[in-house]
């Protein structure tokens, strides 16, 4: 399936080519309305992602509602615990924010005491993981438009607690976090440009997002205003003035990047645009495609029609399919017994007292042959597809 050329937008000029007048925007619409946010509810809505023809960087115009944050909600999905990822490392899933403090325990010389700002820290994970593995630090927290948490109260003290605008949030440290939070914010180089204020001068800023590269997935996610690869990410932290000191792909899917303040002016760097954009969405079309298939062989057959996991893809799937599925598999043991859009999440064992159904691995190609390699012996006669 061929992507159609698409028309040439010029509308404001491009965060990361400051010099060009008129940058052209190409637009892309995604090929489904029905979408998902991010804290993997399903979200109805159309997206067209624009990209710079000079440097790649991909975004989307969206004006999100008003009380879209405010209906947000991760505790479904994740039982009111950490998202957890498979760790290469502890070759198990580990909590996003334990693999994140380790690579930093390993990498930099950090101080035995020390003061850390979560920002944009949701139920404040970061920081119970942050005191674990540094007991003699202090965790802070801030989010904008907090919600109230329990979960929150236990995690960071409230006077460590933080809400209102960024320019009103007292102090310095030595640590500053954005996990999952620079594809939100609806001017990234402004943001990044705001935080030096906040950082002692040999502190450390710790950047986690989702690579669009690896998981097309993350172009569904309808408030992702930003899209970043590695090199449009870094390019956005040396014109916001950050010194990169690391930068890679330590957890699946996603990008890391430690950076602390320069002690010389940096030179920025001009990405070229390439073609990662236009395989993601070749992907995402051939997806459509591989989900109708396989929904229409699994009505033939009787039995139960699931679908793998409990996270993004899953729901991006599930919005595609004509009927929801009967129920959702998930290898991890903390969201089995859960729901996932109304239906019940199951682990392996629970599966295999079903009668033989039809299952979906919505991964790209190598992995879910892989996955499907792995499932096969247990699920014998079941229809699994990808
Ligand atoms: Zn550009």
């Amino acid at each position: 399936m061929r992507l159609k050329k698409r028309p040439l937008l010029k509308t404001s000029n491009c965060l990361l080519c400051p010099s060009t007048k008129h940058p052209a925007w190409e637009a892309f619409p995604l090929p489904s309305s029905k979408l998902v946010r991010s804290d993997c509810q399903p979200f109805t809505g159309n997206k067209t992602l624009l990209e710079c023809q000079n440097c790649g960087l991909v975004h989307s115009h969206i004006a999100l509602p008003n009380d879209y944050y405010a209906a947000y909600d991760l505790d479904e999905a994740q039982m009111g615990s950490e998202q957890c990822l498979f760790s290469p490392l502890f070759e198990k899933p580990v909590p996003r924010s334990r693999q994140l403090l380790h690579l930093l325990k390993q990498t930099l010389p950090l101080p035995k005491q020390g003061r850390s700002l979560d920002l944009g820290c949701n139920h404040g994970f970061f920081s119970q993981e942050l005191i674990r593995l540094f007991p003699n630090w202090q965790g802070f927290g801030y989010e904008p438009w907090p919600r109230p948490s329990a979960l929150r109260e236990k995690c960071i003290p409230p006077e460590q607690f933080f809400s209102g605008p960024l320019e009103a949030v007292p102090g310095s440290y030595d640590l500053l976090s954005l996990i999952h939070v620079l594809e939100h914010v609806p001017d990234p180089l402004g943001y990044l440009m705001a935080l030096p204020r906040l950082l002692n001068p040999e502190g450390y800023l710790l950047i986690q997002i989702p690579d669009y590269s690896q998981t097309a997935f993350d172009l569904t996610i309808f408030d992702h205003l930003w899209h970043f690869n590695l090199q449009t990410l870094m390019a956005l932290l040396m014109q916001s003035g950050w010194e990169v000191v690391m930068m890679g792909r330590f957890l699946p899917k996603e990008l890391t990047a430690l950076c602390r303040i320069p002690s010389q002016p940096l030179q920025p760097i001009s990405p070229h645009r390439g073609a990662e954009l236009a395989t993601a969405l070749k992907e995402l079309n051939h997806l459509q495609l591989r989900v109708s298939m396989w929904e229409q062989a699994a009505l033939d057959k009787a039995g139960p029609r699931v679908v793998l996991g409990t996270a993004i893809a899953a729901g991006y799937v599930s919005g595609l399919l004509e009927q929801p599925p009967d129920c959702y598999l998930d290898e991890s043991p903390q969201t089995q017994g859960g729901s996932f859009w109304q239906r019940s999440v199951v682990g392996l064992d629970q599966l295999k007292a079903l009668p033989a159904g039809s299952l979906f691995l919505p991964f790209p190609q190598p992995q879910a042959l892989s996955i499907q390699t792995r499932l096969k012996p247990q699920l014998p006669h079941w229809q699994i597809g990808f």
